[in-house]
């Protein structure tokens, strides 16, 4: 059997043309564009990617877009009084802090001086509680784990009933898809287990799944024999494995796998994501849906 790729770059373009439309239509209607701020502490390499890519889908959404850069020595208490000058500001929907931040700031008082109504990332501990109460007390799912709900059932794989594995319980993926697939509603009603390093018998768990969600950040973690023939494989892991010149640019570019033997598991599966191109794209994406659900519930839209 060769499995059914689930392509994240392609469910991006869905998901950002519906956005898009949705966009264009609330602005000829009220007047008002999704804004969206993305405060960047330091030059951190990766972050800096990760933010540009960011700006720029939210430009092609037509967002209000502030890109926020602060020097690398700002102090825990500009940084607080910057993130107090957007929650009172009217024009800004969503308030993103690019992390890791530097030592001297501590993350935590930062995420949780966002306001939990302008919290698209889905971190503060009011939308972590909301997400656990489920239904309509969610306002931002995290989006990694809004990504790979959206992409299995998107898919069309059947979760009502199913078991579920998810590896790893980190409180950006494992912990919160976990919660999310075991609410009741559409996209879930799933039994779910998590598995995790003091697990006993992680290939005994991980054979029993319909749908295996693999979020440990171990390159080649699970091998092809604890796939349960036609199981749907989402595979969360990036893993640096080396650097290779692309064809393309002729630049250095990382080589990256994923947490699943991907060549072999798609011979098994039914369906699995590739990496890369598979979860990776719909973070930003379900970060701009957010976004413009944050303005529909202050325009009394949702
Ligand atoms: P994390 O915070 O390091 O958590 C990893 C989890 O996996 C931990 O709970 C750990 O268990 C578990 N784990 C590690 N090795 C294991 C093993 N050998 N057997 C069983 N469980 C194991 O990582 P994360 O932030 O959740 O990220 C996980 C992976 O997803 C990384 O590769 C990351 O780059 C990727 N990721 C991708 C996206 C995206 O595509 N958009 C977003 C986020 C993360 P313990 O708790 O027992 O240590």
């Amino acid at each position: 059997m060769t499995a059914q790729l689930i392509k994240g770059t392609e469910i991006r373009e869905q998901i950002l043309d519906e956005i898009e439309k949705e966009v264009k239509e609330i602005k000829e209607k009220h007047n008002v564009v999704p804004g969206l701020v993305t405060i960047l502490v330091g030059e951190n390499p990766a972050s800096v990617s990760y933010v540009s890519l960011k700006v720029k889908t939210a430009e092609r959404l037509g967002y209000k877009e502030i890109q926020d850069n602060q020097p690398e020595d700002i102090s825990e208490e500009d940084l607080l009084a910057l993130i107090d000058k957007y929650n009172k500001d009217d024009s800004i929907h969503g308030i993103l802090v690019q992390l890791p931040l530097p030592d001297h700031i501590d993350d935590k008082k930062i995420l949780n001086a966002i306001d939990p109504d302008k919290d698209v990332d889905g971190f503060h501990p009011v939308n972590v509680g909301r997400l656990m109460i489920g239904g309509s007390e969610v306002k931002f799912p995290p989006c990694t784990p809004a990504g790979i709900q959206e992409m299995i059932v998107r898919a069309g794989v059947e979760t009502s009933g199913a078991e579920v594995v998810v590896v790893g319980r980190s409180n950006i993926v494992g912990k919160p898809i976990a919660i999310m697939m075991c609410q009741k509603g559409k996209g879930a009603n799933s039994t779910v287990t998590i598995v995790h390093t003091r697990t006993k018998d992680l290939e005994g768990h991980c054979k029993r799944a319909d749908i295996l969600i693999v979020a440990a950040g171990v390159p080649g973690l699970v091998k092809p024999e604890w796939i349960k023939k036609g199981a749907c494989v989402i595979d969360v892991g990036v893993n640096r494995v080396g650097e290779k010149i692309s064809e393309k640019t002729g630049k250095k570019v990382a080589i990256l796998r994923g947490d699943v033997d991907f060549d072999a598991a798609k011979e098994i599966a039914g369906y699995i994501t590739p990496v890369p191109g598979g979860v990776g794209p719909m973070t930003i994406t379900m970060l701009m849906r957010n976004t413009l659900n944050s303005l529909k519930f202050r325009q009394g839209l949702m």
